[in-house]
C-alpha cells in the first residue's frame, strides 16, 4: 500500500469516525446508512466503513482469497465517472467503460466461470454493479452487461475461448 493510499485512508477513518456523511468508499454510490457504525466494517481497508452490498461483496472475495486492492476503489479512481454514462452518447460511453469497467468486468467473468453449474450468482451481480456504476442488467450466461446512455445503450459480452483466454466485445445499440 502507498502512503498516498495509507494517508487517503487515515484521512477517511478520521473523517467516518467524527460522523461526516458521504457516499460509499469503496464503490462510490450514495449507500451508507446513519449512523455510520450500522454499515459493514471493511475486510479489505482497516477500520473503515462501507455499505452492505460492498460488505457482501468483500466477504465472497476473502472466500475466494481474492480481496480488491484498495488502489481499486471508489474513492480512488479519477472523477470521470461511470454514474454519468447515461449523459453521454454511446461512442463516448465506451471509450469509459473500456477503459474503467473492462478489466473489472473480465476478473468477474473469470471467477464466474471457475464456478461449478448452479453456483450463486447473486455474489458476482452484486461485485460487477458496485464496482461498475453504470451497469443497469448483467447476465450470468451468457455472461454479459448492458448499460444506458443517452442515445441508446451499450452491450459488452464475454467468452471463454477453448485455450482458456478471454474475449469480449462491445456493441453500441444507438435508439
Ligand atoms: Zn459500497
Amino acid at each position: 500500500m502507498t502512503e498516498r493510499i495509507e494517508r487517503a485512508l487515515a484521512d477517511l477513518r478520521a473523517r467516518q469516525a467524527a460522523g461526516e456523511r458521504m457516499p460509499c468508499p469503496r464503490c462510490g454510490r450514495d449507500t451508507m446508512k446513519a449512523p455510520i457504525y450500522t454499515n459493514a466494517l471493511s475486510r479489505e481497508a482497516d477500520g473503515i466503513y462501507v455499505c452492505d452490498a460492498c460488505g457482501t461483496a468483500e466477504a465472497l472475495k476473502a472466500f475466494m482469497k481474492n480481496p480488491l486492492p484498495v488502489s481499486w476503489w471508489a474513492m480512488f479512481r479519477p472523477e470521470k465517472g461511470a454514474s454519468h454514462l447515461k449523459e453521454l452518447p454511446g461512442t463516448e460511453a465506451m471509450d469509459i467503460v473500456r477503459e474503467q469497467d473492462m478489466p473489472i468486468l473480465t476478473e468477474i467473468f473469470e471467477q464466474w466461470s471457475e464456478e461449478k453449474p448452479g453456483a450463486d450468482f447473486e455474489p458476482y451481480r452484486l461485485d460487477a454493479m458496485s464496482r461498475c456504476p453504470g451497469i443497469t442488467q448483467l447476465w450470468p450466461d451468457s455472461f454479459q452487461a448492458l448499460y444506458e446512455t443517452a442515445d441508446g445503450h451499450l452491450l459488452i459480452q464475454f467468452r471463454r475461448n477453448p485455450d482458456g483466454a478471454t474475449t469480449s466485445r462491445g456493441f453500441i445499440v444507438m435508439r
